[in-house]
């Protein structure tokens, strides 16, 4: 479901640490976002959380947050419950959450609610792809093979880029870390959840049997969050993705939302990009 503006306020506050700011926003989310946005907190963010909170006294429903930090931190559901919270559902929101601990960072959002992104960039098709760097290989499938041009296959490193090592194109891998360290500052809870299941890979498009995918010239990465691939295609969107597309637009990436079949995990050099590598 779509994450609440409230939600959103509190990742905010949480990523520039304005710990207050942070407890006043969380003290307005409903049990069900309360549990899953502390779940993208880590230890030290919660110690910090917890003296605002005490800072703040009176002035939030402070029981209530320490109920959810209970659930949240010790994996528990306290044998009583403070207020309403029995009588409001509360209680049985936390017990689900319980079974199914998730942060909001993978909470799915609807693709059509996501708007704003890919402004002033495209894709780099594959005429476009095989014009600057040539053709990766002869024949393709669905499965990951080795690039055979010489001249790309010279080109593919293998480095880290922050959060995690990729293999693929020299210069891509350049912009990758330069985007990498700025959600690393601007996004840092999504930024320590962040994996990838893959960048070079010389193969078609998924479901395709004529478009190649740009992975195959390792200009396209594949992201995670907290271990968990976007599904494709059901348009629907994990939501620390899209707190990161823009970090990756204004380097002049595409994100795969806007696809024909939404890829929201997916993000590749968009054209005007590639025809500077
Ligand atoms: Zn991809």
């Amino acid at each position: 479901m779509e994450v609440s503006t409230v939600c959103r306020n509190f990742i905010d506050a949480a990523n520039r640490r304005d710990w207050q700011r942070a407890v006043l926003n969380l003290n307005g989310l409903n049990m069900y976002e309360m549990l899953r946005a502390l779940k993208a907190l880590d230890t030290t963010d919660i110690t910090s959380l917890r003296a605002a909170l005490t800072a703040l006294g009176g002035k939030v429903f402070g029981a209530r947050i320490e109920y959810a930090l209970s659930v949240v931190v010790n994996g528990t559901v306290p044998a009583t419950a403070p207020g309403d919270l029995a009588a409001t559902g509360q209680v049985t929101e936390a017990r689900r959450f319980q079974a199914n601990p998730t942060s909001i960072l993978i909470e799915l959002i609807p693709a059509a609610a996501v708007t704003g992104y890919n402004v002033g960039l495209s894709s780099a098709g594959n005429a476009t792809m095989q014009a600057r760097f040539g053709a990766p290989r002869t024949t393709y499938s669905n499965q990951c093979q080795p690039v055979t041009n010489a001249t790309l296959s010279r080109r593919m490193v293998t480095r880290s880029v922050g959060p995690f090592r990729v293999t693929g194109l020299d210069s891509a891998v350049i912009s990758l870390t330069r985007i990498m360290a700025n959600i690393a500052t601007q996004q840092r809870l999504v930024y320590r959840v962040l994996g990838h299941q893959g960048m070079a890979c010389a193969r078609y498009v998924t479901g395709s049997h004529t478009a190649i995918s740009n992975h195959s010239w390792g200009t396209a990465i594949d992201l995670t969050i907290t271990g968990v691939l976007d599904a494709r295609g059901n348009n629907q969107i994990q939501f620390g993705l899209h707190l990161i597309a823009d970090i990756f637009n204004r380097e002049g990436w595409f994100w795969g939302a806007g696809f024909r079949t939404e890829d929201a995990m997916h993000f590749e050099a968009g054209r005007a990009l590639v025809q500077t590598w």
